[in-house]
């Protein structure tokens, strides 16, 4: 998988992360971002932008172009799929596809994730963990605090240095 989609699917999950809707973080081990533009010349296919089959999720636009919204939005069916293997894919049987609940919750995980504060170098940054509060405030925590105390554990922001500063990979 090249850089682009790592860097997309990395802060598709740091958004997802923020957002407890299941017991554990979405797994990324597997995921994949792959352009597929012919599947979305497929009449059943055409309506789509993304597609989202178990680990791998398709975009109609090169990985680069693809929106951050659209990528949280299918990240947010992996997660789905990873705690209901059986019922998530089902539900579009019986339920249909537009007011499908796992429609309308990828929905609202983009749109509720949408325009978080920037706090600097933290945002690129593999130890970075976003907190939300129940009125809606983020914050951005810093996991290396946990195992050095050097590190305060909510760094003023935006933070414009930081040794301890390791890309999402
Ligand atoms: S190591 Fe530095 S850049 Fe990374 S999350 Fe902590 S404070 Fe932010």
């Amino acid at each position: 998988m090249n850089a682009a989609a790592q860097a997309k699917l990395a802060q598709a999950k740091a958004r997802l992360d923020t957002l407890d809707l299941y017991p554990r973080p979405v797994r990324m081990r597997r995921v994949r971002l792959v352009s597929a533009p012919w599947l979305f010349r497929l009449p059943w296919f055409r309506r789509f932008h993304g597609y989202t089959m178990w680990d791998l999720i398709l975009v109609r636009a090169p990985v680069a172009e693809a929106g951050d919204d659209l990528v949280t939005h299918e990240l947010c069916h992996v997660w789905q799929m990873q705690h209901h293997p059986v019922a998530m894919p089902l539900s579009y049987v019986y339920r249909g596809y537009r007011d499908n609940p796992n429609e309308v919750q990828a929905r609202q995980a983009a749109e509720t994730t949408r325009a978080l504060p920037r706090f600097g170098l933290c945002d690129s940054c593999r130890h970075q963990r976003l907190v939300r509060t129940a009125r809606g405030s983020v914050f951005t925590m810093c996991l290396r605090a946990k195992t050095d105390a050097s590190f305060p554990k909510y760094p003023r922001v935006p933070v414009t240095a930081c040794r301890g500063h390791e890309p999402r990979s």
